[in-house]
């Protein structure tokens, strides 16, 4: 998300800088209600209305980004918390720069995917703001399922555990991305673009519930009142990234904590969460820090005795052994200690 900030956002500078008379987007400085309508709300959305859509998104958000990322490294210096790393930063920022430029790359496959699918949807939303608020809830709700999948079966959940591999958290761990997840996301989007919901406005709700995804990502924040009734706040996402046993796996929301708390997969904050995983990457070689969980599946895979075994260890829990005498029933999943 950021790296296409950053390449959009120095991109619509530039272009208003030198060509403040011909701009293409004309409604930017004096953007007004009818503008919103416009480019939210009509039922045939052009290439550059969506364009500008995206463009005002990044706009409101880049800056945002740098503001609060710098008050919350004054801020936890200032608190001595210390959540904040040199080596871990640029580790966040690395993992980005891959997963945004494989994002950005492959969107015009996974576009071109749910385009299929939209093209022969029988669907057609007449009221637009039935429309947004449908696409937002059903986008969540697929979203959910994403992330809960990425945490119960180990093959992803090599893939998400990047995103979880830092022992601290900030704004920064928000840019952490599970680097191949792009490869498949669009996968859980294609209901979506069946029942009439346009790929560029999965896209659009996508990048825009992914700010809030960011902003969850903090210390700083302890509880947000009525809103941690519906939403995800940085207290459920704390929880989110902890190791200790009560916490593993639980709030998967992106947007709205109702599906953890509707799929029984909600815990709440309470004892000083430790952050991290229970099996780290050793080093913080790249490739290490990618693949690292792999390599832990392929030796698994090696040492299983039968088949049933070896796709155990690709598709099953992570935590899924095949000498494991006894599992209690509440074992936690996605990192189950069995080690
Ligand atoms: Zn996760
Ligand atoms: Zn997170």
């Amino acid at each position: 998300m950021l790296i296409e900030s950053l390449f959009c956002y120095g991109r619509v500078v530039e272009f208003f800088l030198s060509h403040i008379q011909s701009l293409h987007l004309p409604d930017l400085p004096t953007f007004r209600l009818p503008d919103f309508y416009r480019y939210f709300c009509a039922t045939k959305v052009t290439n550059s209305m969506n364009e500008v859509r995206e463009q005002w998104l990044l706009l409101i958000s880049t800056p945002i980004y740098v503001v609060i990322i710098g008050l919350e490294i004054l801020l936890s210096h200032l608190q001595q918390l210390k959540s904040y790393t040199l080596k871990d930063t640029v580790n966040n920022f690395y993992l980005m720069l891959l997963n945004g430029g494989l994002d950005l790359a492959f969107s015009v496959v996974y576009l071109a995917i749910l385009n299929y699918f939209f093209s022969h949807t029988f669907f057609h939303w007449g009221n637009p703001v039935l429309y947004w608020v449908c696409l937002l809830l059903a986008e969540d709700f697929m979203y959910y399922w994403l992330h809960r999948f990425d945490h119960e079966v180990r093959f992803f959940w090599a893939i998400h555990v990047t995103h979880h591999s830092s022992d601290t958290f900030n704004f920064t761990v928000g840019f952490r991305s599970s680097v191949f997840q792009p490869l498949y996301r669009f996968f859980y989007f294609i209901p979506l673009a069946v029942v009439g919901f346009r790929p560029i406005d999965i896209a659009f709700i996508y990048s825009a519930t992914q700010i809030w995804g960011i902003f969850v990502h903090t210390q700083l924040i302890k509880k947000m009142g009525w809103l941690e009734y519906f939403l995800v706040t940085p207290s459920h996402h704390r929880v989110h990234h902890g190791q200790n046993d009560q916490y593993i796996d639980r709030n998967m929301g992106m947007f709205l904590i109702i599906w953890d708390k509707l799929f029984g997969t909600f815990e709440p904050e309470g004892e000083k969460v430790v952050y991290g995983v229970t099996k780290p990457p050793t080093s913080n070689r790249p490739d290490e820090m990618i693949f690292h969980e792999f390599r832990n599946m392929l030796r698994d895979v090696r040492q299983a005795p039968d088949l049933y075994s070896k796709w155990m260890y690709v598709f099953g829990r992570p935590g899924w052994r095949h000498d494991a005498k006894w599992q209690a029933p509440n074992e936690p999943i996605g990192q189950t200690r069995l080690d």
